[in-house]
């Protein structure tokens, strides 16, 4: 945007002057926008020529929220509140004609107006809980005053997005308009009375349902302290008058701002918006797709097909015989039948979905289908095999997927006439589920098929993380030096109980023995076996994961893994494995020593994040902030610490250097010190600094 020109404009309809905002992509909050505002309500409310205001936020929008991207800088005025207040203050009535987002600080601002006009495309909240802060501007204040506090609670708490219906319902919005929108609020505005929510009473509500929706919030908060503040000021608005509300108001957002929450989410929210900009993207065109494939309907190829399948596609599933494919027809079933029982969706539902699912024995099935993803087993071999006969069947331009794990992408690309058209579409189980997709880029991987990827993962609501190929791609990679650290600690005197409390203290759902225990042993196991004959003997390695394999102990599926399991699914520590544990150190005469939960929490995350700095350095990813989606959304990592990169940087990349010197003596090769963070250290900088310095030439990254 040139620095001259204002986002704000004002045209005038006879005694009515429109404010306009024009700020794209969404009309973000930025200074720019909130200094043009304030001059604006300001001189048209001294002009006497003017009797009313309209703000419009132009075709399809409003205001979408603050600028995140300001708020890592030093705050610089006009600030919200004197905005929000010389709206409030305005003499004349003011419209707020909402066509698109008003979230936000842009639903902030709406609640200052007069009249909240929406057109069908009108969506509205205060969504500020979701960035782990609560409104700044008077949001909670006003808010509270037209619904009433146990409505004002359920919907900051939840970071409610309404659409134009339930808004008009609940009353954050006056009416919904079917013509023309701008139109509308200019022809009503002459008429329109002020009508200030500062100056309403609180509603007198039923003690009983507030308190149950305070409970409610806590409940679903996960540790966000948003939520509970939220709560207080929104309760202290009965005692309070606006003026104190909006003071406790301010002031519990200020402090939420800036703590490493607030931090962790927003940094995620504009990864989010990164993690899609790849560089040599720029003009592909996505393919366009209309029937979907998948070949193999085993765990992950029955959650693929459902996740297709609730995206709308019309879905062709290839077994390897008639039986198997029924197989995984009753598979998709019983997801479907789950989802019912839960009441996610309806019998009808189910019904509409699996009508869109064909299942068949024959590949001259899959000659119609523009994207087939492949989810046989992890076997080279297989599929090499599948790949080549895919290319005799496959209609030209149809993108060729695989969901390997681990499998070299470039060998599975080479079994066809096409590399261009394949790509890794590496899903999460439960593949319907799971939020991350990680997006492998093969050498030959065509731009227009990686857009499509990319289409496809939106389409389906899932997070794309685009990585290069390597062993592990970026999320396993890293995960498997994770895993052996945490092996590490055991033999080394922490017990698998201990380990995954330090996690869980940490912020994880569920530490990652437990986790082990949940997947199955057996298929790492399997893993291990593999790479047996190429792994560096300078790597240390443990064989405690093995003997309880080798005994029969593959996790929850045989009532026993790293833990042992009562009959309601309840871990508990098994003094078998304990034995087993104590007979590993003793193999290789290890005194066992006592770990604090702090040093278990900053040696699992300085191998995260040192991990991370060599696929950094290599191009596996693009950007630091794509490992931490890859972690947050994929691997359970705790969102409010921002994923593995931005932690160790929260705490600080010179402790994590030290910590991973640590490491590599305990865990030998493999667990080396990646230079990318030796440098980072050496230069006072951050993984961010460092990858703008370092982005591609023409690349939008
Ligand atoms: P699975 O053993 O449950 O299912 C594999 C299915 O493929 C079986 O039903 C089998 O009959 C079928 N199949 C085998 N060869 C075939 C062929 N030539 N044609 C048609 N069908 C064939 O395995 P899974 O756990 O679903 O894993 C599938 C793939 O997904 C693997 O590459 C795996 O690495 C990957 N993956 C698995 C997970 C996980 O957590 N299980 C997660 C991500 C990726």
């Amino acid at each position: 945007m040139d620095a001259q020109v204002s986002p704000i404009t004002i045209t005038r309809h006879g005694a009515v002057a429109v404010v306009h905002i024009d700020h794209a992509p969404v009309n973000a909050l930025s200074r720019g926008v909130r200094q043009g505002l304030l001059d604006a309500v300001r001189s048209l409310d001294a002009d006497v020529s003017v009797s009313a205001l309209v703000l419009s936020g132009g075709p399809g929008r409003f205001i979408a929220g603050a600028d995140l991207k300001e708020m890592a800088l030093p705050p610089d005025a006009p600030f919200l509140p004197e905005v929000v207040g010389a709206i409030d203050a305005c003499t004349k009535p003011v419209v707020a004609a909402l066509d698109g987002a008003a979230l936000g600080g842009g639903c902030e601002i709406a609640l200052a107006c007069d009249l909240r006009l929406g057109s069908a495309k009108a969506l509205v909240g205060l969504t500020e809980t979701r960035l782990g802060i609560i409104p700044g501007a008077g949001g909670t204040q006003r808010l509270v005053r037209l619904v009433g506090v146990a409505q004002a609670i359920a919907l900051v708490c939840e970071g409610r997005v309404l659409k134009a219906g339930e808004a008009l319902a609940v009353g954050l919005i006056d009416a919904v308009v079917e013509g023309d929108l701008l139109t509308e609020a200019i022809a009503r505005a002459p008429a329109v009375a002020k009508r200030r929510l500062a100056a309403l009473p609180v509603p007198v509500g039923d003690p009983a349902e507030e308190a149950a929706a305070a409970a409610k919030a806590l409940k679903g908060a996960r540790g966000v302290p948003a939520i509970a503040e939220a709560i207080r000021v929104i309760t202290a608005s009965k005692d309070a008058d606006f003026a104190s509300g909006l003071a406790l108001e301010r002031a519990a957002f200020l402090a939420l701002r800036e703590s490493p929450e607030a931090k962790a989410l927003r940094h995620l929210f504009l990864a989010e918006r990164e993690a899609v900009k790849v560089p040599g993207l720029e003009g592909a065109k996505a393919r366009s797709v209309s029937s979907a494939a998948v070949i193999g309907a085993g765990t992950m190829g029955a959650g693929i097909a459902v996740a297709l399948l609730d995206a709308g596609y019309p879905v062709i599933l290839v077994e390897r015989d008639d039986e198997a494919a029924q197989a995984g027809v009753a598979r998709i079933d019983a997801l479907y039948s789950r989802q019912v029982k839960s009441g996610r969706i309806d019998e009808a539902h189910k019904a509409e979905r699996l009508a869109r699912l064909l299942p068949a024995s024959d590949y001259a099935a899959l000659a119609d289908a523009d994207l087939i993803v492949e989810a046989a087993f992890e076997d080279m071999g297989v599929k090499t095999d599948i790949f080549r006969r895919l290319d005799g069947v496959a209609k030209q331009g149809a993108v060729l997927a695989t969901n390997t794990s681990y499998l070299d992408l470039e060998a599975i690309a080479a079994a066809t006439s096409r590399p261009e058209d394949v790509v890794g579409l590496h899903f999460f189980a439960p593949a319907n589920i799971m939020k991350l997709l990680e997006v492998v880029k093969a050498t030959h991987t065509a731009p227009d098929v990686l857009a499509t990827a990319l289409a496809l993962a939106k389409r389906m609501g899932k997070q794309p993380v685009v990585a290069g190929n390597c062993d592990g791609f970026i999320g396993n990679r890293i995960y498997a030096v994770y895993r052996r650290h945490a092996e590490y600690l055991v033999e080394d005197g922490a017990s698998p109980e201990q380990v995954d409390a330090a996690l869980e203290a940490f912020g994880f759902a569920m530490g990652i023995f437990a986790v082990s225990d949940m997947s199955g042993l057996d298929i790492a196991y399997a893993m291990r076996k593999r790479r047996a004959a190429t792994r560096d003997p300078a790597e240390r390695y443990v064989s405690i994961a093995d003997m309880l394999v080798e005994t029969g102990r593959l996790g929850r599926k045989t009532n026993g893994g790293w833990y042992a399991y009562d009959a309601n699914g309840n871990r508990t520590s098994d003094p078998a494995v304990t034995q087993i544990i104590a007979e590993a150190r003793a193999a290789k005469g290890i005194q066992p020593r006592s770990f604090t939960h702090e040093q278990i929490q900053l040696r699992l995350l300085a191998v995260m994040a040192n991990e991370g700095a060599k696929e950094l350095a290599e191009g596996i990813a693009l950007r630091a902030s794509d490992i931490d989606l890859a972690f947050v959304n994929g691997y359970g990592f705790p969102r409010l610490k921002g994923g593995p990169m931005h932690a160790a940087e929260a705490l600080g990349l010179p402790t994590i250097l030290t910590e991973i010197k640590a490491a590599h003596a305990t865990g030998g090769a493999g667990s080396d010190t990646a230079p990318l963070l030796a440098q980072l250290v050496a230069e006072g900088r951050a993984f961010a600094d460092w990858q703008k310095a370092s982005a591609p030439k023409g690349g939008n990254t």
